[in-house]
């Protein structure tokens, strides 16, 4: 379990690098030219970063988390806000939450628009995420604790890795807005390994389908139709959607109006 203070002591300047005063020393200035990833391709999304309205006073504690989770795993979701990523905080609270699913991490502070930046570990919920070239899974801990709630479902399928290109990568759209890769927000994943098999998007999604969620549908279309009915994802963008998309499911979250970091 981190240490509480610590982590305040961390998260907070970090917190500050855009509503606050420059800090005389400690926290690393946000650079100009960020750091981006070469290997990961660039993707077109679909819309501007906007954020959806949120409801900014529905947060639940770690103790309502880990009863919500309980509950989902057994009995299906019985708390609306669970897949809410409203509900998932910035900061010391998500990485409480983090704490509390066991996702180990260490915390990657001072980058430019990345609010509560991680590098993942391990698995999350007992999946591997992995990519090629052993690239690590940095992140914000939003997205993190936001697949670590649909794991359950992930798990429903068999799931036990998660093949990705990137999810942190500082970079604006086409038309100039900050993607959500550069807030940590977004993941653009590629594999899945289902039963010991490992499927990919670009060969084992069937395209163009009028009903993915059918039983008798691919199982990776079958995967997008869960994504899809939890309602957590802001973005949640197939291959059936444009060239660009053709291998992967690119899955973001939403920004909190109120941890608005650009
Ligand atoms: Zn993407």
């Amino acid at each position: 379990m981190a240490n509480a203070a610590r982590l305040a002591s961390l998260l907070i300047p970090a917190l500050c690098l855009v509503a606050c005063p420059p800090q005389p020393s400690g926290v690393p200035t946000p650079s100009v030219s960020a750091p981006v990833d070469a290997s990961v391709p660039n993707d077109a999304h679909p819309s501007p970063e906007s954020s959806a309205p949120i409801d900014g006073g529905s947060r639940i504690d770690s103790a309502a988390e880990h009863a919500a989770r309980d509950a989902t795993t057994e009995a299906g979701p019985i708390d609306p806000h669970y897949f809410d990523s409203s509900t998932i905080p910035h900061g010391v609270g998500c990485v409480s939450l983090l704490d509390g699913y066991g996702i180990a991490h260490r915390m990657y502070l001072g980058r430019p628009a990345l609010q509560t930046g991680i590098v993942v570990n391990g698995p999350i919920g007992g999946i591997r995420y992995y990519a090629n070239g052993n690239i690590p899974l940095i992140t914000d801990c939003r997205l993190a604790v936001a697949l670590a709630r649909v794991t359950p479902m992930l798990k429903d399928f068999g799931v036990t890795e998660m093949r990705f290109s990137g999810s942190y990568v500082y970079r604006r759209s086409k038309a100039g807005f900050l993607s959500s890769h550069a807030y940590g927000l977004a993941i653009d994943v590629h594999g899945f390994t289902v039963d010991g098999e490992r499927l990919e998007l670009r060969k084992h999604f069937r395209r163009g389908m009028k009903n993915g969620c059918a039983a008798d549908a691919p199982v990776l279309n079958r995967i997008a139709c869960e994504f899809r009915k939890l309602g957590l994802f802001r973005e949640f963008i197939t291959p059936d959607f444009n060239r660009a998309h053709h291998d992967h499911f690119h899955i973001s979250i939403a920004r909190l109006k109120d941890g608005s970091a650009d």
